[in-house]
């Protein structure tokens, strides 16, 4: 109810009635005033008082210790992850020693007990898998459970200051935005940078032409990891001169790293079958088994797929993930909490209509993922193509119970075109 005293200025700025500012009177003081534009000044004042004083407030965040009695144990945190992702234990028991590590690293005070002057250093963490077995689904699902800020960043854009793409301090813009820009709780968080294979340089050798997307980014990546402070473009993207940077210390940053790195098997087995000599043998050799190298993946092998020494020596913990055999894509069709299957069944359930899958038709699914060698990300789209005719009618009919059997389903993946493999 703004009153407009052509006449008059506001009491709080001095300020005269203008074109953009109304005048409010004081109900109680007579004569005084408030301009709009002071009203909303303040209000945004108030507002940015408010969330400086929550984010001091939230558990773990400013400058003040984490409380571990409110963390979760790392037999929790695989617990959880069990909830979501099948499998891949070896990466679950890693992450959550990391993830409760991380936590430690912030609740350490120095100087509270005789460790004082023992400083619990970071251990950033790299996951070797297979696309589509679960690097993504683990980290998304380790991001549901933390009260931390956390982000997926994609290592594919960045190229080295100064060439087309992004720099490499735009990582941590995300992790601002997930920390509401406040610094200090970015600077606890967790950046699982993904693809981090599509930034190895070309060949073991250094280079010696410029490799702007390769081993330059790694060189700028390796600050990042190490800790130091980065100036941070608060929008992303490219770095302009005057754009405000906002500095970031990355000290307590945790840093998970995923990629495929396929053909990484083939450096695996070289090593293998040049180290397993002498009486040894045959022996050695028979217990390795052949169909899964990866789980015998070492540092020597990042280096001669072209990661440089600096980076695989800040990437302390390396961990891998398993091909998904027929088992366990049978089991992520139906298991996890939000299971494909699950899915189809509640929106279905919103109709009033309850979805059962023939365990035959399951089968069917998992075959077809193999055939079609779609792997995981095959699965959704497979069940898709059947269901789509289904949810398409059943709405508009009164079927309140629907059995997908093998027959039908095989009848609905004949009419979709699988044959061409689809990529990420
Ligand atoms: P990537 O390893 O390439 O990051 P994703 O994590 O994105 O693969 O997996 C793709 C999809 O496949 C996921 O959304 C999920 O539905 C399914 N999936 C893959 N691996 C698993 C797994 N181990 N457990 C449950 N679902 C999985």
């Amino acid at each position: 109810m703004a009153k407009k005293h052509s006449n008059n200025k506001c009491s709080f700025c001095g300020g005269p009635h203008s074109a953009h500012a109304a005048l409010v009177p004081s109900p109680i003081e007579q004569g005084a005033m408030i301009c709009t534009d002071c009203v909303k000044g303040i209000a945004e004042m108030i507002a940015a008082m408010e969330k400086e004083e929550k984010a001091g407030h939230a558990a773990g965040t400013g400058g003040s210790p984490v409380s571990m009695k409110k963390v979760p144990k790392p037999r929790e945190i695989n617990a959880f992850l069990d909830q979501y992702v099948i499998g891949q234990e070896d990466a679950k028991k890693y992450l959550s020693v990391a993830v409760y590590n991380h936590y430690k690293r912030l609740s350490q005070t120095a100087s509270q007990d005789d460790d004082g002057d023992v400083d619990i250093e970071k251990s950033n963490i790299i996951i070797v898998g297979p696309t589509g077995t679960g690097k993504t689904l683990l980290a998304k699902t380790i991001a549901r459970l933390l009260d931390v800020p956390f982000t997926i960043v994609d290592a594919t854009v960045l190229t080295e200051a100064g060439y087309v793409g992004e720099d490499i301090e735009s990582l941590l813009t995300r992790l601002l935005q997930a920390a509401d820009y406040d610094v200090a709780r970015a600077e606890r968080g967790i950046v699982f940078i993904d693809e981090i294979d599509k930034i190895a340089r070309k060949g073991d050798n250094p280079s010696i032409t410029r490799d702007v997307s390769g081993e330059g980014v790694q060189q700028g990546l390796l600050k990042l990891l190490e800790g130091s402070i980065v100036n941070v473009p608060p929008q992303g993207g490219r770095k302009h001169p005057d754009q405000k940077m906002i500095p970031v210390d990355t000290k307590n940053i945790l840093f998970i790293c995923g990629g495929a790195f396929d053909g990484i098997e083939r450096k695996i087995a070289h090593r293998l079958n040049t180290h397993v000599v002498g009486y040894a043998t045959d022996a050695a050799k028979q217990n390795i088994q052949r169909d899964n190298y990866l789980q015998y993946v070492a540092p020597q092998d990042l280096k001669s797929f072209g990661l440089i020494p600096e980076i695989i020596g800040r990437l302390p913990i390396l961990t891998h993930l398993d091909p998904l055999d027929r088992d366990a894509l049978r089991r992520v069709l139906t298991e996890p909490k939000n299971a494909i299957t699950r899915q189809y069944q509640k929106i279905f359930r919103m109709d009033g209509v309850n979805l059962v899958f023939a365990p035959d038709a399951l089968d069917l699914i998992v075959n077809k993922a193999i055939e079609y060698k779609l792997g995981a990300r095959g699965l959704r789209s497979i069940v898709e193509s059947i269901m789509v005719d289904a949810m398409y009618d059943t709405p508009s009919s009164d079927i309140k119970e629907l059995t997908i059997t093998r027959e039908y389903a095989l009848e609905k993946i004949q009419q979709a075109h699988f044959e061409i493999n689809i990529d990420k």
